[in-house]
């Protein structure tokens, strides 16, 4: 295996926890190639996201009994979104001097890392044998910030100055030039700047050499300039102790002021040899909240004050999707009657359920749960949360 491999398996590795790069749902899979029956097509194995294995375990399993060898063990497939398919997440440095008491990558004593030429070599060598199609690229910081922002810079330069094309997502550092900024805008689909938590005192808690207002907020408004829809963000759920009510006010605000085109949550995970290894793991639920709330918020029209009523007494969500609390609590709507917005806050119903709804019924009114399957939507969600008066006589507490 050659240094550059071991280099792909060790930084990959380091880069999978979800510590500077962003936590969307990933399924991740080793890529093996067939070195010694080179006719065969590359063939890539499923690994479970929850099958967490430290680098040196990674790099145990570089040989596998086949005689096959593992390029890259870490190259994310993101089956969801039906975005960027094969991603390689990749750190180009693999230790960090900062002090983030939840990250494994500050605790890395070995110093390995890629020169930006060196990294593009051979990811295009993936590129170009098709076993890779986009590439997130973000770094530990082991030294001046600044030197290594150049570095994650020149190297989506490089890379598009050779050919490549492909999805390409630059990390943006914290405390980052305002010109890396730009040049990484330019170079890159996306670009990032993770908030991680929801308040200087919150992020001084768990990482304090990050100033939140210095470092963050204001990259991240310069990141928004310079990238306008074409930017995203990311918080730790969990790590920091912050309530739901805290992430729901830091989420509200960034709607408002700097629009990311999404926000990442990630549950906290404690890992060993890290300051917060004794803390309590987030729940995967927890997280599988906010991607809910987020998506009330971005693609419902729900206001996140609005949502303030899904909170319990100490103010976090339960376990049951915000939507459906939210629906308990508030008056049947009316499924002939009602607008868009109204329907859309019907458990079961989404954008595209709502409006064949508006379509169907201007032909024939619906008449009862079992009708709503006209429109593709399950009866037994909806209907409970419905009533289905064809007559206008029936006023709903939400279309007031
Ligand atoms: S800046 Fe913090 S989270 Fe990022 S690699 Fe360094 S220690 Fe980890």
């Amino acid at each position: 295996m050659s240094t550059q491999e071991q280099k792909l398996a060790y930084l990959t590795a380091a880069g999978r926890f979800d510590i500077c790069s962003p936590g969307e749902c990933l399924q991740l899979l080793p890529v093996t190639v067939e070195t010694r029956r080179s006719s065969q097509a590359p063939e890539i194995l499923p690994v479970p996201l929850d099958n967490l294995r430290s680098s040196q375990e990674a790099l145990d399993d570089l040989e596998d009994p086949d005689g096959r060898t593992v390029v890259a063990p870490y190259i994310s497939y993101n089956r969801r979104t039906g975005g960027c398919g094969r991603m390689l997440k990749m750190l180009l440095n693999g230790t960090c001097s900062y002090d983030c008491a939840y990250c494994p990558v500050r605790t890395r004593r070995e110093p390995v890392s890629f020169a930006p030429e060196e990294f593009a070599d051979t990811f295009l060598r993936l590129w170009r044998d098709g076993l890779v199609e986009g590439l997130f690229l973000s770094s530990g910081i082991p030294r001046d910030v600044d030197c290594v922002m150049h570095d994650i810079v020149e190297t989506g330069e490089i890379l598009r100055r050779r050919g490549y094309d492909g999805y390409l997502h630059l990390k943006i550092l914290p405390g980052a030039t305002r010109a890396d900024i730009h040049d990484a805008a330019r170079v890159a689909d996306r670009i990032s700047i993770n908030l991680e938590t929801t308040s200087p005192d919150r992020l001084g808690g768990i990482a304090g050499v990050k100033d939140y207002r210095q470092d963050i907020l204001k990259r991240q408004s310069w990141v928004a300039e310079e990238k306008p829809g074409g930017h995203t963000t990311q918080f730790v759920i969990g790590a920091a102790d912050e309530t739901d009510a805290e992430i729901l006010s830091c989420l509200a605000d960034q709607y408002r002021r700097v629009r990311p085109s999404r926000v990442y949550f990630s549950a906290f995970h404690a890992l060993p040899g890290t300051p917060l290894a004794p803390h309590p793991d987030t729940p995967a639920w927890r997280a599988r909240r906010w991607y809910q709330a987020d998506y009330l918020i971005r693609d419902y029209g729900v206001a996140a004050d609005e949502l303030r009523a899904a909170l319990d007494e100490n103010e976090f969500f339960g376990d049951r999707d915000p939507k459906t609390v939210l629906a308990a609590g508030s008056a049947p709507v009316n499924v002939n009657l009602a607008p868009r917005r109204d329907l859309l806050r019907v458990p079961g119903i989404g954008p595209k359920g709502a409006d064949r709804i508006l379509n169907l019924r201007r032909v024939r009114p619906f008449s009862g749960p079992a009708d709503l399957a006209r429109a593709g939507i399950r009866g037994k969600a909806a209907g409970r949360h419905l009533i289905f008066n064809d007559r206008g006589t029936v006023q709903t507490k939400l279309s007031s």
